[in-house]
């Protein structure tokens, strides 16, 4: 029997897309006492209001979104689309030089001198256009060298930085630029600039004929929807942790083996057979799809492969502290946005505010959810901080920054330990290496999760996929 480890979202997906092309029985093993891993929803029907601990909005956007949108429709899940036009989608704030900039959100905003930025963010692309093309070494650098170096240091500071503390709680200056802008990298390195690569691949594009519709077979109804409506991201009706639900439900309706409380402690495998140690008992396998965190994988090979685990451990992780807040009163937000980035230039201990009742309806109640820590969980927070000391400093900047000095009705604290897999510079190869390494020594084994391909939701979903549609055949598993 096939087995998955890891039981977030990443493993359900994997299982789900296991049955819809094998149809065979399978067993999914999950160390905590819940699935769904980060993706949790706290509801709170009564007051018709929840609070997402992790994550909270989907991006429809590109294969990867179109294909969590099939997923959302086979399972008959509703949903709620926030279009771009919705002031919460166009307004995203930083917080720089003591005051919330709004981004530029339209054509003109680019034209216009717009603080914290010192001239207007079209000139960025003349600097590109003029910039020097430089070859970098081994393929790769950081995010924020690469923008500075085509755009210039504010765009890297005030644009970019703040960007990646809101997508990975992580440092600019060690993310890769393949993180974000693979393609925009290779642009550069093939073409000697952005503006003008972006271009030439668009004429090149155009003459062949090719367009960018999502390769999977049919495209999901609610894509399309999307296209139409012009949707920035969506949620779930009564939260995202439905996603999870739904899937548990549809695997275990087709009696897969789910087991909760069940950690994974070794790995030891023997030609076409994996042996593993779940809660003392001996388990085996022709196949195991490894969706747990690769620090955890790591600390299961380390004994067969001590090379392999080594590659594992490259990979770090950071701690996020989310603090959700809930307000009795609907109008206590002065700026209808999405909320505000905190670029670390600004050594504030928040990485960011999002305004979830701005983008959408919590019945009356103002809705906030303040990030901290990532990258630099430690030097601001030591190694255990208490609730009361993390919700102590939320406030003290939701009141400095956004002027609301009232209790909140309703709070939520919580420490994410190791929850976000950071791509520092050699990322990609490095995955490129595990899985070299997997292929040399024909480990029965499949990789997906955030570790991988991608930490939003729409990429460990697609991992899964992409994993599951690489396995050869039955007797492969
Ligand atoms: C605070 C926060 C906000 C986010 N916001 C967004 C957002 O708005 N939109 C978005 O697209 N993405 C967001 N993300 C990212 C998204 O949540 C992740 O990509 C996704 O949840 C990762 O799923 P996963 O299954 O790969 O990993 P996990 O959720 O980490 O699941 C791995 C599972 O493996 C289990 N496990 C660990 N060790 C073992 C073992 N030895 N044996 C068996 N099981 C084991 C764990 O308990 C866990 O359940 C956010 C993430 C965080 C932390």
């Amino acid at each position: 029997m096939t087995v998955v480890l890891g039981g977030g979202i990443s493993g359900l997906a994997a299982g789900y897309y296991f049955l819809q092309r094998f149809g065979q029985p399978l067993a999914i093993y999950e160390s905590s006492t819940r699935l769904g891993g980060w993706i949790r929803t706290e509801q709170n029907a009564e007051k018709g209001f929840i609070f997402e601990v992790g994550p909270r909005t989907i991006r429809p956007k590109g294969q990867a979104g179109a294909n969590t949108l099939q997923l959302v429709e086979d399972l008959k899940l509703n949903i709620e689309a926030l279009p771009s036009t919705h002031e919460a989608a166009r307004n995203r704030m930083i917080y720089a030089n003591g005051q919330l900039c709004l981004l530029p959100n339209s054509l003109g905003g680019l034209f216009k001198r717009l603080p914290p930025f010192k001239k207007p963010l079209a000139t960025a692309f003349f600097k590109d256009l003029f910039a020097k093309s430089k070859k970098v070494k081994y393929g790769d650098e950081s995010i924020y060298e690469f923008a500075e170096r085509r755009f210039g240091t504010d765009v890297a500071t005030y644009g970019i930085s703040p960007m990646i503390c809101g997508i990975c709680a992580g440092d600019a200056k060690e993310i890769s630029v393949r993180f974000l802008m693979d393609d925009l990298f290779e642009k550069e390195q093939k073409y000697g600039g952005v503006v003008f690569g972006l271009f030439v691949s668009k004429l090149i594009q155009s003459l062949k004929g090719e367009n960018r519709t999502p390769t999977i077979k049919t495209v999901p109804y609610l894509y399309e929807q999307s296209l139409r409506e012009k949707w920035s991201m969506y949620r779930l009706e009564n939260g995202l942790e439905t996603l999870p639900q739904k899937l548990t439900e549809y695997l275990k309706s087709k009696n897969t083996n789910i087991q909760t409380s069940a950690e994974c402690n070794e790995l030891v495998f023997d030609n076409d057979n994996v042996k593993m140690n779940i809660k003392g008992q001996e388990i085996n396998s022709k196949h195991v799809i490894c969706a747990m965190p690769s620090y955890k994988l790591a600390d299961c090979v380390k004994d067969q492969h001590p090379s392999l685990s080594a590659q594992l451990l490259l990979i770090p992780y950071v701690d996020v502290a989310v603090v959700n807040l809930m307000y009795n009163a609907n109008d206590l937000l002065k700026q209808k946005a999405f909320g505000f980035l905190v670029p670390p230039v600004e050594k504030l201990p928040i990485l960011g505010v999002i305004f979830d009742s701005c983008c959408f309806d919590m019945h009356g109640n103002t809705v906030l959810t303040v990030m901290m820590g990532g990258k630099w969980f430690e030097q601001n927070f030591g190694q255990n901080p208490t609730p009361k000391e993390l919700l102590d400093v939320a406030l003290k900047y939701v009141d400095q920054i956004l002027h609301i000095n009232q209790e909140p009705k309703l709070n939520r604290v919580h420490v994410l330990r190791k929850c976000i897999p950071q791509y520092t510079v050699g990322h990609k190869q490095r995955i490129i290496n595990i899985r070299s390494y997997i292929d040399h020594y024909k480990l029965p084994l499949s990789l997906c999760g955030a570790a991988y391909d991608g930490v939003g939701i729409n990429d460990v979903i697609f991992s899964a996929r992409k994993q599951i549609l690489e396995l050869r055949n039955q007797n492969e598993i």
